[in-house]
């Protein structure tokens, strides 16, 4: 950190163990470390994924929770559908709808972790 990212003042001045900008009191991000290197990456813009250091991949993977919950709306959206037509509640074209979305997010789950699996292999 050498600037305020809120209103822009030089901070290098100030001590390094400081957490609030003493000019507006924006709380300072910590320094970003590569965690596989501990090099300083603050000076790196956010955008980067890969620690140009030693290569490594510095954000976690959050692909997996996402299919997940894909897996989940879809299975959740076919069995409500399902329940809901056997109560004879709905039927119809809505139903086919739903069922349709229910089976498309399964499938979105399953093409994602068919990619992690190939990207695995790959690597
Ligand atoms: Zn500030
Ligand atoms: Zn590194």
């Amino acid at each position: 950190m050498s600037s305020c990212a809120k209103c822009g003042k030089d901070l290098s001045n100030l001590p390094a163990d400081i957490t609030v900008c003493p000019y507006c009191s924006t709380p300072i991000e910590k320094v970003r470390k590569c965690p596989h290197c501990g090099k300083d990456l603050s000076t790196l813009p956010n955008k980067i994924v890969v620690c140009p250091f030693c290569g490594n991949p510095l954000k976690k993977k959050v692909k997996g929770r996402r299919e997940g919950i894909f897996l989940f709306l879809g299975v959740l959206l076919i069995s409500l559908t399902m329940l809901l037509m056997v109560m004879g509640a709905f039927g119809g074209p809505i139903a086919v709808l739903l069922l349709a979305l229910g089976v498309t997010f399964i499938l979105l789950s399953f093409i994602g972790q068919f990619r992690r699996i190939a990207e695995k292999t790959v690597s």
